[in-house]
């Protein structure tokens, strides 16, 4: 068999309708054409011969990869000069210390706003290098939803706040940023680019690549050259935002073949028609599922408060965790995986991200009705 020739057969596999719905909350579903780009590059990138896992992530076919991926999230996010763009290793939990770490000064305070496991653990990982302040703990209300402006106590002058826009174990999420004047940072992880969002009016923004934007191992981060300016001085430079910056995301060996899966999810997402397009899409994909929830007349019981309900993570159960576990089981004999909620909530969770196909949506949706038909 001929180079081309088994080359051409890797991408040959099954079309996306031979395919498992996966409702996988994270690593999660990618885009097809992402996908069988990435097939084609794996063996043989820009002509060069070489596969894009192969090359020296300092040569000028990852120079353009970088640029491309620096360029695409740019576009998506909408920022200008005053913000830099880099690509981590690690994931968002990484993120977690590192912000701490690079921002958290001696002696002030940084505010969380506590909405769910992962802002909870964004918290405690700054806990540890520093002075936090919880200026909201949604821990009573199983976090069912996100704060209203009163429910909101900043600490006075908080170095920065940091909320998550999207809290993906139990399906809510910000129709605003909350509002302060404080240096707002946001762990976006499992929604960046679904929907527009004011990424320029943010000090920071970022997000692990394995929920919406490619496979694990690292991480896009939006970060204002304001910010920048007030890093902690004494970290070692693998720590330091600053660093990465002046170099380009390429102090040490990065995760070269993230930040390349990146760059074609947000190809992807601009040949789609950008961040708008994904958010009527999002919207009405999820809007199918919640339309099964709300028309059931009680059997499915949603967890997220109406108001804060996410288009990404969608949780809901019946009043029985047997009728649960049964539900999830057909789910699965009918095409449609990783169902499961997560421990601490229980039920399902539907995770619906830009690249979940809408067909998944129609059909859990139906497999609902029919569920609460002959079980309610
Ligand atoms: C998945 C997730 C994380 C953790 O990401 P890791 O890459 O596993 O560290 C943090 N925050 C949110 C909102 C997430 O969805």
């Amino acid at each position: 068999m001929s180079q081309t020739q088994s080359a051409n057969d890797a991408v040959d596999t099954l079309s996306n309708t031979e395919r498992t719905y996966n409702f996988s909350a994270g690593p999660a579903v990618l885009p097809e054409e992402v996908l069988r780009q990435a097939q084609r590059d794996l063996w043989d990138i820009d002509g060069t011969g070489i596969g894009v896992l192969e090359h020296s992530h300092r040569d000028a076919t990852i120079d353009r990869v970088f640029e491309e991926a620096e360029k695409g999230c740019r576009e998506l996010a909408g920022i200008g000069d005053d913000h830099a763009v880099l690509f981590l290793s690690g994931g968002a939990c990484q993120q977690f210390a590192m912000l701490a770490m690079n921002f958290l000064t001696p002696g002030r305070t940084g505010d969380y706003l506590v909405t769910g496991n992962w802002a909870r653990t964004a918290r405690s990982y700054a806990d540890s290098y520093g002075s936090t302040h919880a200026a909201y703990d949604g821990t009573d209300c199983v976090f069912d939803h996100v704060p209203a402006p009163e429910e909101i106590s900043y600490s006075d002058d908080p170095v920065y706040v940091h909320y998550c826009s999207n809290n993906t174990i139990y399906g809510t999420s910000y129709a605003e940023p909350p509002r302060t004047e404080a240096p707002l940072i946001a762990d976006m992880s499992s929604e960046m680019f679904s929907r527009p969002w004011d990424y320029s009016a943010h000090a920071m923004t970022y997000a692990c690549a394995q929920k919406n934007l490619g496979p694990a191992g690292g991480s896009c981060v939006i970060i204002s050259r304001e910010l920048l300016e007030r890093t902690n001085q004494g970290l070692p430079k693998i720590f330091r935002y600053e660093d990465h910056v002046a170099k380009g995301s390429r102090l040490n060996t990065p995760p070269v073949f993230t930040v390349y899966m990146m760059g074609l999810a947000f190809r992807w997402i601009s040949e789609q028609g950008g961040v708008d397009q994904m958010a009527s899409r999002n919207r009405e994909k999820a809007g199918l599922i919640y339309d099964a929830i709300d028309g059931s007349d009680g059997f499915w019981i949603p967890h997220a408060r109406k108001d804060s309900r996410s288009m990404m993570n969608i949780n809901f159960r019946t009043s029985d965790p047997e009728l649960d576990k049964r539900f999830i089981q057909e789910a699965h004999e009918h095409g449609m995986s990783a169902l499961k909620g997560h421990r601490s909530v229980g039920g399902m969770r539907a995770s619906v991200y830009n690249a979940f196909p809408r067909q998944g949506c129609v059909q859990l949706a139906e497999m609902m009705r029919e569920f609460a038909r002959t079980n309610g």
